[in-house]
């Protein structure tokens, strides 16, 4: 099995090394992905400069543009052969809720997606990296096999994507692996006005406190925060189906 591994934290970050050590056993690692931090470049593509991936390693490879970039790069020019799977992550932090739409974990999945290859976002619902590395660590051993029972479905649903969100716990303290729907999140403080070192007022997005609707029976914040490894599965079809019959009344009288 080719499996192809991505992020959008970039290739220097450890989420990424603890995805390729969590699936190693299970086939030939191809690592493409950032030179730098590209987390919240949601779906961009670069059109305007080129891209120039550069060799990091025996099938391992920096480029310098978004993760969905790398995915294109990967499965188009960089991989002998196309990928079985394309795996994003592990992401520093969680992608639940909304934050699908800005996360360039879930677009690098989308990506492969898009292209025809069943893909897999993985993020670490931890807050502060640098106090969690261990429980990042400890993550490996419950993603290698949700990873090898994920790869071996004998079909992989069709045009999904599946998003899982890790909950920050020891390994011994998480309590199995639930399927979700997308939550709601609310934002508060999201936006903080500041002074630049000359006086001028700016905005810097980000911080904040992280809520999620109260009624959020079987979401993905949900499970996590119950202590479950959420998988959701996406689709990239936004079609608000229901509204296609109920806004048929819209055009009646035109
Ligand atoms: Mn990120």
């Amino acid at each position: 099995m080719r499996l192809l591994c991505t992020n959008d934290d970039g290739i220097l970050a450890y989420g990424l090394e603890c995805l390729v050590r969590a699936a190693e056993p299970l086939g030939e690692i191809t690592v493409v992905a950032p030179d730098r931090e590209q987390s919240a470049t949601s779906h961009s593509l670069t059109l305007h400069h080129p891209l120039r991936p550069v060799k990091r390693g025996e099938r391992k490879y920096q480029v310098d543009g978004t993760p969905t970039d790398c995915v294109m790069l990967a499965v188009e020019a960089l991989m002998e052969q196309r990928p079985d799977y394309v795996l994003s992550g592990i992401n520093h932090g969680q992608n639940m809720g909304e934050d699908v739409l800005y996360s360039g974990t879930v677009a690098a999945a989308m990506e492969g997606l898009a292209l025809g290859i069943p893909s897999i976002a993985i993020s670490f619902a931890g807050g502060d990296l640098r106090a969690d590395v261990s429980l990042l660590d400890e993550q490996v051993d419950i993603l290698t096999p949700l990873l090898a029972h994920l790869t071996s479905l004998p079909r992989f649903p069709a045009h999904t994507l599946l998003n899982v969100n890790l909950p920050p716990r020891r390994a011994g303290d998480i309590r199995g692996v639930r399927l979700t729907r997308l939550g709601r999140r609310v934002y508060s403080d999201s936006l903080r006005p500041m002074e630049d070192p000359w006086g001028r007022r700016i905005y810097w997005i980000g911080g904040g406190s992280i809520n999620w609707e109260a009624s959020g029976v079987g979401s993905d914040f949900r499970a996590v925060d119950d202590g479950y490894v959420s998988v959701t599965p996406l689709h990239l079809d936004l079609t608000h189906r229901d509204m296609l019959d109920s806004a048929e009344s819209w055009w009646r009288d035109l």
